[in-house]
């Protein structure tokens, strides 16, 4: 394998800059990738700045990758050389634990190899991730895209994309419930047109009074700025399920009064300070707190077919590799609309 170039982190408190670094060599079973797009997760942040612990460098971040296939392993059967492939956040499991054998990759006993960050489970190395000019991935790892999407507006579905279907689905949001979505970020915005397309009525809370129309615009029945307690008070013990895809810092609290008996809250945003409840939200109304992580391979595929039949696909505002640091600054002022995508042409 060539060397491949990207942008890292070599620090929790560096801004990134381009590195070059080598990638395992392909297998039978891998198809390597020559990135077109990558969106900009906030994981991306956090991880980069070791808000979570656990970092490694030098960090080459991006799990939103859409690519074309420049080379194939004899037996890979899913790709030819010149198909548009995908790649999430994770890229290989131990394949035989019992959430592998059913799909559910993601939640593997011996944990997933996640695009970068993570130990290659081939050759030890460091995986390093999408913003950067090519992939090596098992095809099992990689998914197809429907012909009818715009690429750059692919990208992100396949993080804030399938972490928001997913819990979607799984706690079975449809027409007749009343369910909100949290944030409207990179997740929140998808999660809106999922939660809208699902035929559900939706109410999207934010703290960013701008956003109110691009709400609307996105599918939102009901915007309530959750700073306004009134507001907030007006919808007290009326939802169905309640989907937070917050990345900072805030309490459960006037969320979880919201919810009737019996239902439950998804987190899905890991803010570096757990969010805080107290106790007597859930036990008034046998509420419950729960929690999801992306999707497995199946259900990705899955959630793209979705969107190809319903024309889904993130609101972007592509940007050159060399604004990826003044991205992270404006991700953090909640400055997106929503979702920045990487146009790795501008890598050189
Ligand atoms: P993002 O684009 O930055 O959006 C986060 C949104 O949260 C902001 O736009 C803002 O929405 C709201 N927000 C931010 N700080 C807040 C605060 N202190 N209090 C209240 N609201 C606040 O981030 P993202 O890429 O969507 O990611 C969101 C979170 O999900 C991150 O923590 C990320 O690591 C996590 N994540 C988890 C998974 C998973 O598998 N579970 C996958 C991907 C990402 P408003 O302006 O509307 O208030
Ligand atoms: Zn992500």
């Amino acid at each position: 394998m060539p060397s491949s170039k990207g942008y890292a982190a070599t620090n929790a408190k560096s801004p990134l800059a381009q590195i070059n670094f080598r990638r395992r060599s392909p297998g039978p079973h891998d198809i390597v990738v020559d990135i077109l797009y990558c969106g900009v997760c906030h994981t991306d942040l956090h991880q980069a700045r070791d808000e979570w612990g656990g970092s490694r460098y030098p960090m080459v971040p991006g799990h939103e990758i859409i690519g074309r296939v420049s080379s194939v392993g004899d037996a890979v059967i899913k790709f030819k050389p010149g198909q548009i492939a995908a790649i999430g956040v994770i890229v290989d499991s131990c394949r035989k634990c019992p959430s592998c054998a059913i799909g559910e990759e993601h939640y593997c006993d011996e944990g997933p190899t996640e695009t970068y960050n993570s130990l290659d489970r081939i050759d030890g190395s460091v995986t390093m991730g999408g913003y950067s000019n090519n992939y090596v991935v098992d095809e099992r790892f990689a998914h197809t895209v429907p012909e009818n999407l715009s690429l750059p507006g692919v990208a992100p579905l396949l993080c804030a994309g399938i972490t928001t279907y997913s819990p979607l689905r799984h706690w079975r949001v449809g027409p007749g419930a009343k369910v909100g979505i949290v944030g409207l970020g990179g997740l929140g915005h998808v999660a809106l047109k999922f939660a809208h397309s699902f035929g559900a009525h939706v109410v999207q809370f934010t703290t960013s009074p701008g956003k109110k129309a691009d709400a609307l615009r996105l599918g939102a029945d009901e915007v309530v700025l959750s700073t306004d307690d009134a507001a907030m008070r007006a919808h007290t013990k009326s939802f169905d399920f309640i989907l937070d895809t917050v990345s900072g810092s805030h309490s459960l609290d006037p969320y979880l009064a919201l919810l009737k008996r019996d239902r439950t809250m998804t987190l899905v945003g890991v803010p570096q300070q757990p969010p805080g409840y107290s106790v007597f939200s859930l036990i008034g109304r046998r509420a419950s707190i729960s929690g999801s992580m992306i999707g497995g391979m199946p259900e990705t595929q899955q959630m793209l077919e979705y969107c190809g039949q319903h024309n889904i696909t993130a609101d972007v505002e592509v940007i050159p590799i060399q604004k990826i640091n003044e991205a992270f600054e404006r991700l953090l002022k909640q400055d997106v609309r929503y979702r920045f995508v990487i146009d790795m042409s501008t890598l050189s």
